[in-house]
């Protein structure tokens, strides 16, 4: 089929007309079908329902220092937990605190320290004048941008390609603005693209010469093991590291967590960074708590084994999510390509795929998606303040519809597509 563009208003009002027909069919079957959050699907929580096993009343909750996984104590996490998480994210084990359950709730956390006592000693954010700032690499992951909007920080746009960042912007903000203080970056994988940051783009970070002496680099490395295909996988050079090379170790928190490694809202989640920022946190972590939950750390170490059996459980989730991402990207290719409206990336990894459709149509193809029966992640959602300049960015998740469901609902997405194309385009033509 002719792109879209090229077709002359009658035609394109015969291929409207058809598409129409189409559409009202898929409406009356009342479907309900959800592609909207990155959740994995009940096939993959299975995967990990041996860790239920692996603990029993039977057994002594010890740890291998001796430490009694059953009471108070150890505020960082226990040393096995330690080395595991430690390997996963790449850093040394004393560069590691384990959290809880959550690491988005530890970069909460972090921005709330910052924002009511200050970062190492500097002055807190919620003492300026005026908001501090955190870069928004876009499209990127709705809730870091619910975090710096719920502190007031002001959050700037920095367009993304498929290298990663604008590092030309990103250096101009970071060396000269004293009130920018963070920028979030998703290096891995990222949410929602997939783009995976290359080296120079990693090693430029690691450059930086911030203007704020608290400035700091959220480097959310959810997606760090979170291949498709095991035989193509993607490896990022390591920023902590990186950093020390460049003589600013302590510009970087690295987050992650195993929570599409296990259970989603029952892993275990970490923070990697400088010894200095482990001990600014610490200070704040024992008003904060006793210590998180050891019995789950042991859980998880006595499930895996070592880095090596979780890779190997990752390898099975990979085998459950390629085919969902190869079907929709097939559906993709098939239904939209050469039609000129739309692109997207191939991802190697993560837990989703982004589509940019032409200016001005995401929000009226959520609207077609939705009324025909299926739930996606709202128009604008990849952008702070849900604002997306050009209204096309959509962000497509896989993982949680079973293979059948998924098909079903990647051809009315795209069939949602070609109908508000089609309509676009009609009102110029
Ligand atoms: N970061 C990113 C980039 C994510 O996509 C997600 C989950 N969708 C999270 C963090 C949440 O992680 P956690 O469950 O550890 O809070």
């Amino acid at each position: 089929m002719k792109a879209y563009q090229d077709m002359t208003r009658e035609e394109l009002l015969n291929e409207r007309n058809r598409l129409s027909g189409l559409y009202e069919e898929v409406k009356a079957q009342g479907l309900k079908l959800d592609m909207s959050r990155g959740k994995p699907g009940a096939d993959q929580l299975n995967l990990s329902m041996g860790m239920m096993d692996v603990l029993s009343s039977k057994e002594k909750l010890t740890g291998v220092q001796g430490v009694d996984c059953r009471n108070y104590g150890v505020l960082d996490g226990i040393i096995e937990a330690k080395q595991l998480l430690a390997q996963m994210t790449e850093v040394p084990v004393d560069n590691i605190i384990i959290y809880g359950n959550s690491s988005l709730n530890v970069m909460f956390d972090t921005i709330a320290h910052a924002y009511s006592k200050g970062i190492c000693g500097n002055k807190p954010w919620c003492k300026y004048d005026t908001p501090v700032k955190f870069l928004c690499p876009v499209p990127g992951y709705d809730r870091h941008f619910a975090i710096t909007e719920y502190f007031g920080i002001e959050m700037i746009n920095i367009p993304m390609d498929e290298n990663g960042p604008d590092m030309d912007m990103v250096e101009k903000y970071v060396n000269n603005d004293p009130l920018v203080k963070g920028i979030w970056c998703i290096p891995k994988y990222s949410n929602p693209q997939g783009v995976v940051y290359s080296d120079e783009v990693v090693k430029r970070f690691a450059a930086l010469n911030p203007a704020a002496d608290d400035f700091r680099i959220f480097w959310d490395n959810a997606y760090c093991i979170h291949h498709l295909d095991f035989n193509d996988r993607c490896e990022i050079l390591e920023i902590l590291h990186e950093c020390e090379k460049a003589g600013h170790p302590d510009i970087v928190y690295k987050f992650c967590s195993t929570s599409k490694v296990t259970f989603p809202g029952s892993g275990i989640a970490a923070m990697g960074t400088s010894k200095k920022n482990i001990e600014d946190m610490k200070k704040q972590m024992t008003v904060q708590t006793i210590g998180h939950d050891k019995v789950n750390q042991l859980r998880h170490v006595k499930f895996f084994g070592d880095f090596n059996g979780m890779l190997e459980h990752m390898k099975k989730h990979a085998a459950i999510l390629k085919p969902k991402f190869d079907a929709v990207l097939e559906i993709l290719e098939r239904e939209l390509g050469g039609l000129g409206i739309g692109s997207w990336l191939n991802p190697k990894g993560g837990y989703f795929i982004a589509f940019d459709s032409l200016d001005g149509c995401a929000k009226r193809i959520i609207e077609l998606t939705k009324e025909a029966g299926v739930v996606m992640t709202g128009a604008g959602a990849t952008y702070p303040y849900h604002k997306d300049p050009h209204d096309s960015n959509i962000r497509i998740a896989p993982s949680y519809p079973s293979l059948e469901e998924l098909k079903k609902a990647a051809e009315i997405f795209t069939l949602s597509v070609k109908l508000a194309s089609a309509d676009k385009i009609l009102e110029t033509k």
